[in-house]
């Protein structure tokens, strides 16, 4: 049996012990002490880190009342240790994890939620509720939660016996317990069993913050941080603020007025620019039908632009077909890539997916499509003159051979 030392002392960070056992493990070596600060993971808490004479000890384990350190130097039966803990570690797990308590706690006593899911990462915790709370229910227990640290409140703990569990009224109680149970009661915001590590007053939290939140199976996964993780994300969204502030040349209590008004304004020119680009096309339609060469009764418009995006180029070719009996094969060289669209007006028995073909095999392009339309991109290319007369010749013959 090891003598748990963090339950008597939370902020211990060092005391003498005699190793138990040593075994050998896949990954190193289990060293068995008498007596530890070291708390093992348990409870949806992860492990606390520390050393043994130095010796870096990167987990602990429970097995039955023993606690286990995974190192990787052998230690003999009998040797006298001096046992070390990260005390940051230890602060910043309990300080979330006491966090977590005050939200579970007032959640359930604010709008009856229930905490049905916790996960403690390295760099963040969730919590699941099992109702899905309003911004403004949220916004009122984040506050709530707070003004338990402020009152920098005693957390206290009472051992009773497993079997004496009924009688005792707990926001909730571990299944299966057996033996002395510990339960912890954390100022007035909650009361639960819990073999964690908590803070030793509220206030030793510093800080509750909600980082964000989505619905999640019918009630609310929250992400929030405590302590120096909460202080951290409060400073680092302080300077994305600032720099947006910045940005748009205004005070930082402005900066979502004139996120709002920039998008109202990118709106507006949208539009304007959409009305402006089918003023162009149109006229640009015009001018093309007139000189495009007519074979039989159908047109032929094979033209190249330059940086018009798939939604234009589609425009183009729909005004085209659609103003006189064509076929339109426009090109878009966008820099990057070059984009087409292959479109006949109705009444032509031409299929554009057969071109399509033709334009693919011509610029190493993949592309398809239906009968009237078909589209397809290949890689961006330098001279494409001489592509053109080859498509024309080609497009020649067959509509001549309608
Ligand atoms: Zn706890």
């Amino acid at each position: 049996m090891t003598e748990k030392l963090y339950y008597q002392n939370i902020w211990l960070d060092r005391c003498e012990a005699t190793v138990c056992g040593c075994e050998q493990t896949k990954d190193g070596y289990a060293v068995l002490l008498d007596r530890t600060v070291i708390f093992p993971e348990g409870g949806g808490q992860p492990s606390d880190t520390g050393s043994i004479n130095g010796v870096p000890v990167s987990a602990a384990f429970e097995r039955g009342e023993e606690i286990w350190n995974c190192v990787q130097t052998p230690f003999c039966e009998g040797d006298k240790v001096e046992v070390t803990l990260d005390i940051e570690r230890r602060r910043d797990h309990a300080q979330q994890h006491s966090g977590e308590h005050i939200i579970s706690g007032l959640a359930d006593k604010l709008y009856g939620a229930h905490n049905v899911g916790f996960h403690m990462a390295e760099d963040y915790t969730t919590l699941d509720l099992d109702a899905q709370l309003t911004d403004e229910q949220l916004a009122a227990l984040e506050r709530a939660a707070n003004e338990v640290v402020q009152r920098d409140e005693p957390i206290t703990y009472a051992f009773v016996h497993a079997e004496d569990l009924a009688d005792i009224k707990l926001r909730k109680t571990a299944k299966g317990l057996q033996g002395e149970v510990r339960i912890v009661y954390i100022a007035d915001a909650d009361s639960c069993t819990c073999c964690g590590t908590h803070c030793k007053t509220t206030g030793e939290i510093g800080y509750i913050r909600f980082s964000s939140w989505q619905n999640y199976k019918g009630g609310i996964r929250l992400w929030f941080l405590c302590g120096m993780r909460a202080v951290e994300n409060a400073m680092q969204t302080r300077a994305i603020v600032d720099a947006v502030a910045k940005r748009f040349s205004t005070k930082t209590e402005e900066v979502m007025a004139s996120v709002v008004r920039q998008g109202d304004e990118l709106s507006a020119l949208k539009r304007e620019m959409k009305l402006r680009t089918d003023a162009l096309l149109t006229y640009r339609c015009a001018a093309l039908l007139t000189a495009a060469e007519k074979i039989g009764d159908t047109k032929l418009v094979l033209h190249q632009e330059e940086r018009l995006s798939a939604a234009d180029l589609k425009l183009f070719t729909e005004k085209l077909t659609h103003t006189e009996k064509s076929i339109a094969v426009l090109f878009s060289n966008t820099g990057d890539a070059l984009l087409y669209q292959i479109a006949a007006s109705p009444g032509v028995k031409l299929s554009m997916r057969e071109v399509c073909s033709a334009v693919n095999a011509a610029t190493g392009g993949r592309g398809g499509g239906k009968d009237d339309f078909a589209q397809g991109s290949a890689k961006a290319q330098p001279g494409m003159q001489e592509t053109m007369e080859q498509l024309r010749v080609y497009l020649r013959a067959a509509i001549k051979s309608l």
